[in-house]
């Protein structure tokens, strides 16, 4: 598996998927046939994530393929990023219960062995540490597997989701705070409340077409009890309408210019705003901070070539820098964080309008949402 950090890459990826691989899609998409063979899955997050190529985009090209009615399971996967992001959007406050609950825990189990153990791969469950190891190399994992991982963690290892949330956040190319986080509370059985996600023997032996045997887990867990509800802010995702600011910042979920809807405006700078450990709550691995950074350098050496005036800065340098930005908007999450811990008063936000429209059907679960689906592909491909 090889995640080069260029657009091109990805474009070359998505449309190869397409061509050879999306009609299967959704007969093949569970089964997790180890890092070698990932065809029946697109691999795309680590580039959807980062906004080197957006949702729309990728809808866009799977429809010029296929009828709605033959893409549908892949469609509602694309889109289940934008309901997770939307729906934290919707309630910051389990962002910042979560970050709170993680420092706590971290202490807490810092000389905990089994803990320990299972970030080190080191457990007895032959198919976990599999996983590690290929989370640490690979820095991703196939869903199934992100699903059979966290149920193992919580149920089998009893160890505090948080701490799951925080070591894929560490490994993954693709770490995002909604669909990580949320991806946790939902297995956990706090997402949906009472519901929680159960790995079984049988089930991981047929996806990953046997290649791991003797699995013993505890398949009878109740769920994690959380009792804390969260209401739904009052939102208003406006953009900010202040044609005179000419420099826009650009965060590390929104990082292809082109793509985004204000490609039409001039700039006289663009800044890529790189977010280091220093700035993180949760540190992330140098693989990972090294992906973004490549990211972000290919898309400034493309700009660069159409003669837009952009450069990499450090998040710490917006506490210095006193005149006004528009940004695109970052999202609940560690950019965010930033700028509100230090009020940082000078950038207004700009919303993809996909986000705009879409983050209204969040207000309850992806099956509510999923009703909306064939309006929002009607609004936006
Ligand atoms: C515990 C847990 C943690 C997760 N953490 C992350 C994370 O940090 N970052 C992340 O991007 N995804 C996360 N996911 C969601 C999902 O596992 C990945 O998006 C998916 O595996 C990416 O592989 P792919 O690109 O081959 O997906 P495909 O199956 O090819 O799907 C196409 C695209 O749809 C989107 N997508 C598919 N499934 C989901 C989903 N469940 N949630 C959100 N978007 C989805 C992705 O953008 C993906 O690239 C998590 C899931 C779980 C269960």
């Amino acid at each position: 598996m090889n995640f080069e950090p260029s657009r091109n890459f990805a474009i070359k990826k998505l449309n190869n998927f397409i061509e050879k691989n999306l009609i299967e899609y959704s007969k093949l998409r569970n089964f997790d046939y180890g890092p070698n063979q990932r065809k029946n899955i697109s691999c795309l997050s680590p580039y959807v994530s980062h906004g080197i190529i957006s949702e729309k985009e990728i809808i866009d090209k799977s429809l010029k393929k296929y009828s709605f009615i033959k893409n549908e399971k892949f469609i509602q996967e694309v889109l289940w990023r934008i309901y997770w992001k939307g729906w934290l959007e919707l309630r910051p406050k389990v962002w910042s219960n979560y970050i709170e609950d993680l420092k706590k825990l971290k202490k807490n189990f810092k000389d905990n062995q089994n803990y320990l153990n299972a970030i080190n791969g080191k457990t007895n469950i032959e198919c976990f540490n599999y996983w590690v190891s290929e989370l640490k190399n690979h820095n991703y994992l196939h869903n199934h597997a992100r699903m059979w991982f966290a149920s193992i963690w919580i149920f089998t290892l009893h160890l505090p989701w948080q701490l799951g949330a925080e070591f894929f956040m560490k490994h993954l190319f693709d770490g995002d705070s909604a669909s990580n986080t949320l991806g946790w509370r939902w297995v956990a059985g706090v997402q949906t409340k009472g519901k929680n996600y159960v790995a079984s023997e049988w089930n991981i032996k047929k996806f990953t077409n046997n290649r791991f045997n003797n699995i013993k887990l505890n398949e009878n867990p109740i769920p994690v009890i959380d009792n804390r509800s969260y209401s739904i802010k009052n939102y208003s995702f406006i953009n900010a309408n202040l044609s005179n600011i000419k420099n826009l910042l650009i965060f590390e979920n929104n990082l292809s210019f082109e793509q985004s809807d204000f490609n039409d405006r001039s700039f006289e700078n663009i800044y890529f705003v790189f977010n280091g450990n220093e700035t993180r709550q949760i540190k992330l691995d140098e693989k990972v901070l090294n992906f973004k950074r490549s990211l972000i350098n290919n898309q400034i050496i493309d700009l660069n070539n159409k003669s837009l005036n952009c450069k990499m800065i450090n998040i710490q340098d917006l506490k210095d820098m006193k005149e006004n930005f528009l940004g695109l908007y970052p999202s609940v999450g560690e950019n965010l964080d930033y700028i509100n811990s230090n009020n940082l008063k000078n950038i207004f936000f700009l919303y993809r309008k996909i986000d705009q429209y879409s983050w209204k059907y969040c207000t309850k679960g992806f099956f509510n949402f999923k009703n909306y689906i064939p309006k929002i592909v009607k609004e936006f491909i």
